[in-house]
Order: structure tokens, then sequence, then C-alpha cells
């Protein structure tokens, strides 16, 4: 309760001094409403300003106070003008490069001057640089002093300056410090659930530790994230996170779906179009997804399967279920280019069963896509494959029975809720099947998906070759562009990637033009493709059909072609700037080989010098070709504080945890989220407040 007079956490912010109208609105933005959303307003790193480093010992990235002598000073007229300063201590030498520089800041740098300065450390053409440094000139007259404590750096959002969220969170933590109302029982009862760990702080000193570490803070620890603050507070929003999907699976238990029966006739039907006879994983798989619809709660399962281990195959099969049992099924692709791919699979292994399969592509006249849209609102078993934008349009289902979702690496919790109100009818809703080709380990996949029920596709179909690969610098440009001659003269075809060059869709497209035409002339008379993100959608599924027909020996591509794209006769793939590329993509890609008979290869060009982290990524990709090793490999690889994030795998953002550097805290979160469910639901729910405001609105849960 809060006593009179005195500020709690539940407050606005706006009761804070200097919050107005304009700066409410800013932190709105950040998720940031009542005081105590500042306090969870976590600081997204820390700059040392506390102390001088040796020029000897920098490393590119890291930011730091250097302090020198000017031994050289002058401006260079490279493609861009600079002002470039040499500065020497005892143990080395630095350059700072200005960019923009008056002539005022020019003549600062006079030979022989002790400055100090403050900035990232980049590699540059001879010598590691700081680009911008802020820098000081250190004379008799001016005082030295170090900062004493950490720099905190906050998220934050245009128009919101580091400086004034430092003194918000100041005020913040103030109010927290004060307000015991908000550590009561919680705090009690966290404590004696975590009490094996006794080197962990209260909730509270370890948030005021996070926000304002003290002078003589481990600063190791504390880059790592390892520190006992650190680990309490990763911890806890673990837990939070851990709890909102167990609620959100207990929501969907709730709900209620249709019962399917068996399909043996329509199963036999289609399993003899398919050509092959299942895998033993696929048989498996099939068989918990058909427990899962025999029954009247909604599926709600995850696919993971490598790629080329034939999930389509699996996902027809459920189709069958759906269908006989008289209900539509909706079959989800990321790309319209997928889509098109799906349509055709399906109508070669439904049409002899005469079970209709409807596309809804952008590539579909007004009158056929108002034609399909109609059929889909009579209530006939039926199979409709698009994209996401189509279902988020005006299509109305009569009976959507079954929801597929292919090819699905990227989706948060707030979409898997969307999903789940598509085809909703008051408490009903149809089953979902999620498929994915980026394997996560299973520790990480049951904290991340916690609201799914999860399987796994471990097999690839028999007389698979693992594709070899190699890795090649791009001076050896040649004989690359000769291997892919060889290639064509066997009556292979092959991928050329030219991947993200900038984050600049237009000049991807560009760099992919500009080397589809080198190749052109180079490899004259083979026939080269172009795809790119900027060509229209019907010309890139124009340029996929002849490529399929074999109309094009060379397919010259941005990463488009990353996702489920499965051309049999493709047996070679290459790769440029493989060293820009995490791993996970790069497996993506390589997938897109190695699905017919023949031999496959894959060859990824990189430009030293080599990081070392993307050296072990492309190593890795030379001994490995199992998805699931790769993701391990892919976890060890990435170094503290590089979050798994939502771009690669879906999962959450966290604000302080890291799954990568904390997994080792999960089993204990996944027994702590059991413990609070069934002893204090309520703090359940005040867990999911503080750590999850920004994100989804659990409160409809
Ligand atoms: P992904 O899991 O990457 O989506 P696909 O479903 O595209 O894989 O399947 C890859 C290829 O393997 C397809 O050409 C498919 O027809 C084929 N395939 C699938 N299952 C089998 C199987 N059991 N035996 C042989 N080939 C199969
Ligand atoms: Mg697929």
């Amino acid at each position: 309760m809060a006593v009179l007079g005195k500020r709690t956490l539940d407050e606005p912010v706006t009761t804070l001094a200097g919050v107005g109208p304009r700066i409410a609105e800013r932190l709105a933005r950040l998720g940031i409403t009542v005081i105590r959303d500042l306090v969870y307003h976590l600081p997204l790193r820390y700059q040392d300003r506390t102390r001088v480093t040796p020029i000897g010992a920098l490393r590119p990235k890291l930011e730091v106070v250097i302090e020198g002598a000017v031994e050289h000073s002058q401006v260079q007229f490279g493609r861009r003008r600079s002002l470039v300063v040499s500065v020497a201590d005892s143990t080395g030498v630095a350059v700072l490069r200005f960019f923009y520089f008056n002539r005022e800041q020019q003549l600062r740098f006079v030979v022989g001057r002790t400055v100090r300065c403050f900035g990232e450390v980049r590699r540059g053409p001879h010598s590691l640089e700081l680009i911008h440094p802020e820098c000081r000139v250190l004379d008799e007259s001016s005082t030295a002093a170090l900062d004493a404590r950490l720099t905190p750096i906050y998220p934050s959002t245009d128009g919101l300056h580091q400086a004034l969220l430092r003194k918000l969170t100041t005020l913040a933590l103030e109010v927290l410090v004060n307000d015991t109302g908000d550590s009561d029982q919680l705090d009690g009862l966290l404590r004696e659930l975590l009490k094996r760990d006794v080197r962990l702080p209260t909730l509270t000193r370890a948030l005021v530790f996070v926000h304002r570490p003290p002078p003589g803070a481990p600063l190791d620890e504390l880059w790592q994230g390892s520190h006992p603050a650190q680990q309490r507070l990763a911890i806890e929003e673990l837990l939070a996170h851990q709890l909102s999907l167990r609620r959100l699976r207990q929501r969907t238990k709730r709900l209620s779906a249709p019962r399917f029966a068996s399909a043996p006739d329509l199963r036999r039907q289609v399993q003899e179009a398919f050509g092959f006879k299942l895998t033993k994983a696929q048989a498996r798989v099939i068989g918990e997804i058909d427990r899962d619809l025999s029954r009247a709660v909604p599926m709600l399962r995850l696919l993971q399967g490598d790629v080329g281990a034939g999930k389509t195959a699996v996902a027809a099969m459920a189709a069958t279920r759906a269908l006989t049992s008289g209900y539509q099924v909706a079959l989800m692709a990321p790309t319209e280019l997928l889509a098109e791919q799906h349509t055709r699979t399906l109508k070669r292994w439904f049409t002899p069963s005469a079970i209709d399969v409807l596309p809804l592509t952008g590539r579909l006249r007004g009158g056929l896509k108002r034609q399909h849209q109609n059929l889909l609102k009579e209530p006939a078993p039926r199979l409709v494959v698009g994209t996401h934008a189509l279902f988020q349009s005006a299509v109305e289902f009569a009976r959507l029975g079954l929801v597929i979702v292919d090819e699905q690496h990227r989706f948060g919790v707030d979409q898997r809720l969307a999903l789940l109100e598509k085809g909703a009818q008051g408490n009903f809703r149809p089953h979902q099947l999620i498929m994915t080709a980026t394997p996560i380990p299973r520790t990480l996949a049951m904290t991340a998906y916690a609201d799914l029920d999860i399987s796994i596709l471990d097999q690839l179909p028999p007389n698979r070759r693992p594709v070899t690969t190699t890795v090649i610098p791009e001076t050896r440009r040649d004989e690359v562009i000769a291997r892919v001659r060889d290639a064509s003269a066997q009556g292979r075809q092959t991928y050329w990637v030219c991947p993200l060059i900038d984050e600049s869709d237009v000049l991807d497209s560009q760099a992919a033009t500009d080397t589809a035409a080198e190749l052109k002339t180079a490899l004259t008379p083979l026939r080269v493709g172009l795809i790119h993100g900027r060509l229209k959608e019907a010309a890139k599924l124009d340029v996929m059909q002849a490529f399929i027909h074999g109309a094009i020996d060379l397919l010259v591509a941005t990463t488009v072609i990353e996702v489920g794209v499965d051309v049999a006769n493709a047996s070679l793939m290459i790769i440029e700037n493989a060293e820009r590329l995490g791993l996970s993509q790069l497996h993506q890609l390589r997938g897109r080989v190695g699905r017919g008979n023949a031999q496959s290869a894959c060859v990824l060009l990189y430009k030293g010098p080599l990081s070392d982290t993307a050296r072990h990524r492309l190593q890795t990709m030379r001994e490995t070709n199992d998805g699931f090793e790769i993701a391990e490999r892919d976890l060890t690889l990435r170094g503290p504080g590089e979050v798994l994030g939502t771009r690669q795998t879906g999962m959450a953002e966290f604000k302080i945890a890291d799954l990568s550097r904390d997994r080792g805290l999960l089993p204990m979160v996944r027994e702590l989220a059991d413990r609070v469910l069934s002893s204090a639901p309520n703090l359940a729910d005040r867990l999911i407040r503080r750590w999850l405001v920004d994100r989804v609105d659990y409160a409809k849960v």
C-alpha cells in the first residue's frame, strides 16, 4: 500500500520533475508510462570512462578512453576528405579520424600536445582508429579527473537523450528504494525459491546496481553479464517470459477445436502421388500431429526440421485429416515464390483425390482471386495456399479447421497470439501447425516456445548425399566461375548468391544485377537469370519458373531465395561475401542444393581479413551439414551480449537475459515457473506486468 505523502512506483511518469506531455509521449514509445517502467528500463550497455586504456591494448569495437601525444596531424583527400591525427603513448600508436571538422578543431591537434579521447575502436586501413572521438586537450590548466562510475547507456528513441534518461532513472530509483510496497511478498518468495544461490542480491539491490554500478564494480563480470545482480534480474526476466508463455498455453487449452477423424483413404491416395515412402521420422511426427488433431483442443505445434527434411509431406498428411472431416486447410508461406511452389506440389499430390488446391497469391488476376475467395465462403473441404498478407486481408473462411504456417523463423509471441485469433469463433479455434527449418537446441526451444508443443524431424530422406562445402577467397573467383561452367556442362544448374552488402534493398539488388552482368560475359553462352527484391512479384515468379524448367543455367540472386525453394536439379551453390552472413542463414542457403541425387557442392567465397568469429562460422559450415549441430555451434560462437535476437529465431528480445549466455539458468527458471504457477499465481501476474509491459497485452490472456 502506498503510504500517504510517499511516492510509489505505480504513479505515472508525469509526476516526475521534468516530464511534460512531450517527454511523456516519447517515453510511452519505449513502453514507459509509470515510474516502475523506468526502473525496469535497463541499460543496454555501459561506457567506461573511468580508466585510460593503453593504446597497445586496443581492440576493434571496444569503447575506450585513450591518452597520448599528438605525433602527426593532416587532412587526407581520399574518397572522403578526412582529418587524420595520430596519437601515441608508450604502448603504441592509434589514429583519430574526423570526417566533419572545422579549422579550429584542426588546429587543436598541435604536435606534442597531450590529448584524451573517448570513442569506439575500429580497424582502419593501416592501424586501429577512433572515428569521431570526443577529444579534450590536456594542458596544465585543465584537470584530468576520470569518471568514478561506468556510464549506463539506455535503449532510447528520437528526442530522448541519454542524459535525460539517466536523470529520470535516478529519480525512479529513489522511488524504488523508498517504496517498500513493491518488494513485500514477492521478494520474500523469490528469495525462498532461489535460496540455493545465496550470492544473489535482492531485487531492489540488483536493480540499483545494474542502473548505477558503483565505483570499483567488477568490469569483466559486467561486460559479460555474469555479475550476480545481472543474473538475479535475468532469472526474473526469463521467469516472467516463461510464465507468460505458460499462460498462453493454458488459455489455448481452454479453447475448443474440431476433432478430426482418421483419413486412411485420402492418405493412401496422396502417398501414392508422393512417389516416395515416408521416412521413420516423418511417420513419427505425423503420429504426434494425429494425436493432437483427434482431440477437441486446438493443436499448437511447432515442427522443427532441418532444411530438406520433408516438412511439406508432413503438412500434407496433417491436411488429409482436416479435409476428410470436411474442413478447410490454409497453408501460409513467407514469400509468393514459396506459395507458388507449394501450390504446384500440393496440386500434384491432391488432384488425383479431387481435392481443390486454391492459390491466393499476388499473381492471381482479380477475377480469379475473387472466385477463389468466394469458394472459401462455402463450407467445403479445400486447401488454400498463400502468403501471410493474404490471410490478413478480407479472406473469409467458412470452415477453417487447420492452419499450417511454413518457414516461420521469425515470429514472436505477439504474432502467435494474432495467429491464434485467425478463424476464431467464440471459443473455437482452428488447429495450428507451425513449421521451421531453423532448428534450435532443445533446452532453448522449451524456453522460447513454452506455449507450443514441439515435434522434431531429425532425419533426412534416404539417398541424400551431404553437400560438400569449400571456403575460397574471392581472389580465386575465376576458379569458381570455371566450376559453374563444369556444372552446366554436366546438365546441372547453379545458384550464385550475392547477399546483403548494405541494409538497402536498392544497393543489394544493384550488386546482384552487376554480378549477373559480369557472369553473363564470363560464362557465355550460359543462360544467366537474375532475381532480387526489387523485381515485381510476377517477374520473380517468371524467373523462378524458368529456373525450375531448366531454361536458366545460372541463377544470380539476393537472399530472396533463402527459404523453401526446391529445385532438385540445382547442385551448385555459390555464396559471395559469405563472411558477412550468420550461420543459420548460410545453412538455409546451402539447403537449396543437395535435394536431388547428384553430389552437390557449396562454395563460400569470402573477402579477407576474416574476424575470428567469421573464420569459425565458415569452418563450421565446412565441417557439418547438420542443422542442429550448426545451431549449437552458433550459440557458442556468439559472444556475450550478442543476443539471440528476434530476427534470427523469432525468440523474444530480452532486456537483460541472454538465452545463449544464460542457458544454464533455464532448468531453474522452468522449475521456478512451476512453483510460482502452483503456489503464487498472482505473483505470476506481477512478474509478467513488470517485465513485459511493452510487448504483449497479457491482460487479455
Ligand atoms: P523442407 O523440410 O525443407 O520443407 P521439402 O518438404 O521441400 O523439405 O522436401 C525436400 C524434398 O525432399 C522434396 O523434393 C520432397 O519431395 C522430398 N522428400 C520429402 N520426403 C521424402 C521422403 N520420405 N523420401 C524421399 N524424398 C522426400
Ligand atoms: Mg519447406
